[in-house]
């Protein structure tokens, strides 16, 4: 375990909203040496999980604080992916075997979110649950936030309270963009014989119907589609003992124009937000907090904005385009894309770049 560095108050600097975003920026905060205040409307950890895969950038940040050695202990290492058009077989993509380290890990987001936090209470950190924000002002070089029906002077906040960002509201500012109006749906379930279980695999049907099976642990997957019941939109037949849970969710697609106002910072879901395909949202936010925190602890927030929005800004447009490419309805647009894949996963050179396009953030 890595020694944590003595540690301060000042600058004051409350975090809003323990996900991954808010927990990341607890923990690098705590590891340079400022203990925030880092408060959470809910009264516990939260035991939903919404993202899985964990890219090699968010692993480079866990383990500047040693979270990554938890992490990598009960992580699934992806063995690869397969694509199917309908229920047959179109392309398999294995990724590298170890000792390569490996470009995708998949781990349930509460249990990151879990060893996050306990990295963060060992670095002298604690969360306060059950302490919603409840309105935020500007003030002279910080801000004022109202919590418990008081008034809180900070140098800093970092708002990371999500798609309905309270921080983005108090302050009037605008989140530009759409929601797709589609439902779309998940559902965890174990399925011990399920073929190729380490496998990332996904479906391409008819009228743009898409489907996609994602290793949680050995022997329980995620699967989310583009329509109301994610277990019924498979085109194969899979063995389910035990429903943990389904849902259904929509697709917002936004981005703030601006990060920073004032001494308030905007990370993670509050700042953006896009479609689930490629698996970026969560390892955005780590990293956008990672690098908040370093600027914080250097005194000066001013290129957070340039530096963070165009990661966003790309991420929204790659998935904008490949959900659209994904989910069109056209014969032809299928037959292009499973053509595509097929020779992706015939030519090494292209399936090394694929890797690279789904792992790189
Ligand atoms: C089905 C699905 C699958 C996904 N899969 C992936 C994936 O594989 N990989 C990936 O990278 N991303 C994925 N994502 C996206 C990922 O889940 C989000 O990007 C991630 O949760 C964002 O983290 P965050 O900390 O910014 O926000 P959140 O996780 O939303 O956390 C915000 C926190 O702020 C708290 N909060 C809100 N308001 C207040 C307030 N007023 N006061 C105090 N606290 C407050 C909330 O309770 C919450 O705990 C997926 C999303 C979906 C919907």
């Amino acid at each position: 375990m890595k020694r944590a560095r003595p540690t301060r108050t000042d600058p004051r600097v409350l975090i809003v909203g323990a996900g991954p975003t808010g927990l990341t920026a607890g923990v690098e905060l705590a590891r340079l040496g400022i203990i925030p205040r880092l408060i959470e409307k809910r009264e516990m950890a939260s035991g939903f999980s919404r993202a899985v895969g964990l890219l090699p950038a968010s692993m480079e940040i866990f383990a500047r604080s040693g979270t990554d050695a938890p992490i990598l202990t009960e992580a699934i290492r992806f063995r690869g992916i397969l694509f199917h058009r309908d229920a047959r077989r179109v392309a398999r993509i294995p990724l590298p075997d170890p000792p390569a380290p490996p470009p995708l890990l998949g781990l349930p987001q509460d249990r990151t979110e879990h060893h996050l936090a306990e990295t963060f209470r060992r670095l002298g950190g604690a969360v306060d649950h059950a302490t919603p924000l409840t309105g935020l002002r500007h003030a002279d070089d910080g801000a004022i936030a109202e919590i418990d029906g008081q008034d809180h002077r900070f140098d800093h906040v970092i708002a990371a309270d999500g798609v309905h960002s309270t921080a983005r509201m108090a302050l009037g500012l605008d989140f530009p963009g759409f929601d797709l109006d589609q439902d779309w749906s998940i559902a965890d379930v174990e399925a011990p014989d399920w073929p190729d279980p380490g496998w990332f695999q996904g479906f391409l049907m008819d009228q743009g119907r898409i489907a996609v099976v994602v290793p949680l642990e050995a022997a329980r997957f995620r699967i989310i589609a583009d329509t109301p019941d994610a277990l019924a939109a498979l085109p194969v037949d899979m063995p389910v003992t035990r429903m943990h849970r389904a849902g259904r969710f929509t697709l917002s697609i936004r981005q703030m124009a601006q990060y920073t106002h004032g001494r308030v910072a905007f990370a993670g879901d509050a700042a953006h937000c896009h479609s689930p395909i490629g698996g970026r949202g969560m390892n955005i936010g780590i990293a956008d907090a990672a690098d908040l925190a370093a600027r914080i602890t250097q005194g000066d927030i001013s290129g957070y904005h340039a530096a963070r929005h165009p990661v966003a800004k790309r991420t929204i447009d790659l998935t904008e385009a490949a959900r659209r490419r994904l989910t069109a309805t056209g014969a032809l647009s299928r037959m292009t894309i499973t053509g595509a894949l097929r020779m992706v996963a015939l030519i090494p050179p292209l399936r090394r770049r694929l890797i690279r396009t789904l792992t790189d953030i």
